[in-house]
């Protein structure tokens, strides 16, 4: 599995940076963001470091499609029961700061625009 030793999510994988894991298993871990931009925000991170959807393989394709069916439960668990967002942010004209592919799980409020 990749790992890059500069990369802030996956030291968080390997424990090297603390987080709170609220879910983790074989191919993924989800803690809450440093600094949510809504009342419930989780950050879902795979293990395997890869740096955005274009690097994703086929072999990720049973890991994508787990993180999306597990948000819902997620989200719900952590209190956004009146909905949600899920958003993956790719290179810098879509926001990405953190270049390990996450998906941003948002709700508990809707401060944002409309898409
Ligand atoms: P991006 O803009 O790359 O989609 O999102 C990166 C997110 O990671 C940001 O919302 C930022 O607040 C969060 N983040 C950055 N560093 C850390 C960290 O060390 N711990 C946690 N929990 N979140 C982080
Ligand atoms: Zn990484």
């Amino acid at each position: 599995m990749t790992h890059d030793p500069n990369c802030i999510f996956c030291r968080i994988v390997k424990g090297e940076l603390p987080a709170k894991r609220i879910h983790e298993d074989d191919e993924f871990i989800v803690f809450p963001d440093i600094h949510p931009a809504a009342p419930v925000h989780l950050l879902m991170v795979p293990k395997e470091h890869f740096a955005t959807l274009a690097d994703a393989q086929a072999k990720h394709e049973e890991l994508l499609g787990r993180m999306l069916l597990l948000a819902p439960r997620l989200a719900r668990e952590q209190g956004a029961t009146n909905g949600y967002r899920v958003v993956i942010n790719n290179g810098p004209d879509g926001g990405q700061e953190v270049y390990h592919l996450h998906v941003h799980v948002l709700g508990g409020a809707r401060p944002w625009k409309r898409l």
